[in-house]
């Protein structure tokens, strides 16, 4: 047995490093369980501005080693010949003008190194196989040790351990819920070009299967892969995606490393956190990543966690199952947000006409934009205003449906 630590988290990711990281310096121990030896391989490239004032919190720097800067998102149908750009410097004011594009392994090794620089400790090659709350203290097993402290967080990404044990997690099942990708290294210099090295914009392809994302990466090399709503294979990509005309010439000459399968995507935990526990980042919901917020969520609602939980751990009030109920409600503005665009994207012909179509309406782009740049916890945008109210009323008309985390 193992006791002392003010916070115990599961999961070394973007989500467990920020809190790991914020908590350790505001004076709280903490102690991280990690499966993984770092640097370790993530797909989830593609970051939002809204994801960027964590990152300058945090002080991580953005080497260009793992660092690419990303202007925005262009939206492409290489059947119909349609395209439609989105740069961030168009959306409402208060929000970064643009993101980054990230290697993950880099990445998430750069949050790790901070958490451990501000005082959290992380140890690696430790399964958590069990954990959860009780009465006075939380336990933390992995089949070495056994851990107690004061406070809970669930950073296990999708092995979502604490959802899972509660029973907790709904799929979104009018979503996407496979991916087959694959990296390219060494691109040529029309492929630079074409890019754009200063712009450097995540393309999202409309695809038949679903869509497909092409992510200029740092040292010339790109990522690209599909999302589908069945069962994906590595055939769908050479089949699919590797076909287009688009991806051919860009990858002309390029070197082709593995490909990968992840599914099993797309749910939400209904209860995300209780009395001395909490979940964050995929532990707490994963979204279709269409629009790339996965780890812009992650990092803000590990913040959020963090901030909220300091003072408590600091007067004694960790314990009070409501503590983070203005949190929840604040996250689940976001998912409900994002939820609603990918709902569209898949579900009616909000793709083609807004991502595709000539816009003109200067405030509804700006409002697009916003959401598009994970700035969504912001009043006084009225397109997230209608995503929401929309949202509303088909709860209201699902609400006999069961199952559903729509
Ligand atoms: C195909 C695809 C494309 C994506 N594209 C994007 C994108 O472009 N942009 C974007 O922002 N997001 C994207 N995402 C989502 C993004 O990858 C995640 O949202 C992000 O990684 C969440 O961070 P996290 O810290 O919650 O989880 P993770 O990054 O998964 O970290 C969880 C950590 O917990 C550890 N862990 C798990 N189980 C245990 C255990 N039992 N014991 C100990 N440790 C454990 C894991 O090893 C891991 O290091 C994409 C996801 C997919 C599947």
């Amino acid at each position: 047995m193992n006791d002392g630590h003010d916070v115990l988290v599961i999961g070394a990711g973007p989500a467990g490093a920020t809190a790991a990281g914020l908590l350790a310096q505001a004076g709280h121990s903490v102690l991280v369980l990690e499966k993984d030896e770092f640097p370790r391989f993530h797909i989830g490239e593609s970051l939002l501005p809204a994801g960027l004032p964590v990152l300058e919190r945090l002080g991580v720097d953005p080497a260009k080693d793992t660092f690419v800067y990303k202007a925005g998102a262009e939206f492409v149908c290489e059947e119909s010949g349609r395209r439609g750009v989105f740069v961030f410097r168009e959306s409402l004011p208060g929000c970064a003008r643009h993101a980054w594009h990230v290697d993950r392994a880099r990445f998430d090794k750069a949050l790790r190194d901070r958490a451990v620089a501000l005082g959290a400790e992380i140890r690696h090659g430790a399964t958590v196989v069990d954990a959860g709350a009780n009465g006075d203290s939380v336990f933390v097993k992995t089949r070495e040790a056994t851990f107690r402290g004061r406070y809970l967080i669930d950073a296990s990404g999708q092995s979502r351990l604490l959802g899972r044990r509660a029973g907790t997690l709904k799929p979104y099942d009018r979503f996407g819920h496979c991916s087959v990708f694959t990296h390219y290294e060494g691109l040529g210099d029309a492929a630079v070009e074409e890019i754009g090295p200063t712009t450097n914009n995540i393309r999202i392809m409309l695809r038949p299967e679903g869509w497909g994302w092409i992510i200029p990466l740092p040292d010339r090399a790109l990522s690209v892969g599909i999302v589908g709503r069945t069962k994906m294979t590595p055939e769908d990509l050479e089949r699919g995606l590797l076909e287009s005309p688009m991806v051919k010439r860009l990858t002309a000459g390029s070197r082709r490393l593995a490909t990968h399968v992840v599914g099993n995507f797309s749910y939400r935990n209904t209860v995300p956190s209780g009395a001395r526990f909490t979940s964050i980042g995929d532990a707490a919901c994963f979204l279709d990543p269409v629009f790339s917020s996965g780890v812009t969520l992650a990092l803000r609602g590990a913040e959020a966690v963090a901030d909220k939980l300091s003072a408590a751990l600091g007067n004694g009030a960790e314990a009070d199952p409501a503590l983070l109920h203005d949190h929840d409600a604040g996250m689940d503005r976001a998912y409900r947000t994002f939820a609603a665009l990918i709902e569209r994207f898949y579900h009616t012909n909000f793709a083609e006409t807004m991502f595709l179509g000539p816009v003109d309406d200067q405030p509804l782009r700006r409002g697009v934009m916003s959401v598009l740049a994970g700035d969504v916890w912001r009043e006084g945008n009225p397109f997230q205003e209608m995503l929401l109210a929309a949202k509303r009323k088909e709860r209201a008309a699902d609400a006999g449906r069961s199952g559903h985390a729509n």
